[in-house]
């Protein structure tokens, strides 16, 4: 449904507001009148005229003052300014004030619906702009807000939220570089769960995911923020600590170990299931290798000697 352009006449001159109002509602328009500056004024402040077309010449507060007046209130009201004497200084004046345009008295029906009519089309553009944008902007939210999903879902482990294999593997690319142009070091812990299939088969695939989502939990809380958790693949994790030699991650290895070796885990419905152990390879950049392969691949060959140590330990080397 579209909404009648508002216009307030304003002339001290009754015949002159009478007859512009006439031509003007005739037109179509919703039309208000004042009979000075100050009543102009106090109606501008009340309702929200789309054009004003006013007298310049007027007792108190004269046309270009009230101009002004009303621009502070709003912008985008189109201000039409009538003189019977057009002198070029007033009309310049009015114009540098923000006045649309200016009617020379006598003007005859035709100017004034035309130049009336313009101003009606020049609200509407602006109209038309300030939804524009408003839509561009509320896209471009959008937008942002369906990358910034699809950037999870690219990066991030659906079941334990933790980063992905791809994801931990490009970072220990960067922190490969990083680490050679500083001359640090830095270590991988790869995590398998001992006997986690008999732990399924035990309390159920459910509880499985469960125990899953609780070490991921284990592991975010223990660990720093710039440290890179990862499930790597089934019931494998995978732990990127940056600036760590070899004696700093065995520390940190152990402290996790004990860690979930001594936390009570539960089932699906929340009932007590049974002790969970992790065994664990470390692996430190630059002693164990120079690439993001060689440094799993050392990690994976000490994890297998956790496991047929035993289990629930922790395997590296130092020499
Ligand atoms: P080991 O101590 O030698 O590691 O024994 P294991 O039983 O943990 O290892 P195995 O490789 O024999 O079994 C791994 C099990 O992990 C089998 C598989 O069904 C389970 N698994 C892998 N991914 C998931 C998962 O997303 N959820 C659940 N619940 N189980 C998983
Ligand atoms: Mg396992
Ligand atoms: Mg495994």
């Amino acid at each position: 449904m579209s909404v009648k352009t508002k216009i307030l006449v304003v002339d001290d001159e009754t015949s002159l507001r009478v007859i512009v109002s006439k031509i003007l509602g005739k037109d179509g328009y919703e039309v208000d009148m004042a009979d000075c500056g100050e009543v102009a004024l106090e109606l501008c402040s009340q309702t929200s005229y789309d054009i004003v077309l006013s007298d310049i010449r007027m007792k108190e507060l004269d046309g270009i003052s009230l101009l002004k007046e009303i621009k502070k209130i709003s912008k985008n009201t189109q201000v039409i300014l009538m003189t019977s004497h057009a002198s070029l200084d007033t009309v310049i004046e009015a114009m540098r004030a923000g006045a649309y345009d200016y009617l020379t008295k006598p003007f005859d029906n035709f100017e004034l619906l035309a130049v009336t009519r313009r101003a009606a089309e020049k609200l509407e553009l602006i109209r038309e702009n300030k939804n524009l944008i408003r839509q561009l902007t509320e896209n471009n939210q959008k937008l942002e807000d369906v990358n910034e999903k699809l950037n999870k879902l690219a990066t991030l482990d659906g079941l334990t939220n933790l980063f992905n294999r791809r994801f931990i593997i490009t970072a220990l690319k960067n922190e490969i570089s990083r680490s050679q142009r500083h001359n640090y070091q830095f270590s991988i812990l790869f995590f398998d769960v001992d006997n986690f299939k008999q732990y399924n088969d035990t309390f159920g695939h459910l509880s499985g995911d469960n125990l899953l989502c609780t070490l991921g939990a284990i592991l975010k809380d223990r660990l720093r923020d710039s440290d890179i958790i990862a499930r790597y693949g089934g019931e494998e994790f995978l732990v990127l600590l940056s600036e760590t030699d070899l004696e700093a991650s065995i520390t940190v290895a152990e402290d996790i170990r004990k860690l979930i070796a001594t936390t009570n885990f539960v089932d699906e419905n929340n009932e007590p299931t049974t002790q969970v152990t992790v065994s664990i390879g470390i692996a430190t950049f630059p002693s164990n290798g120079i690439n993001a392969e060689s440094l799993i691949k050392c990690a994976d060959v000490y994890l297998y000697e956790a496991k047929n140590n035993g289990r629930n330990r922790v395997h590296y080397c130092r020499g």
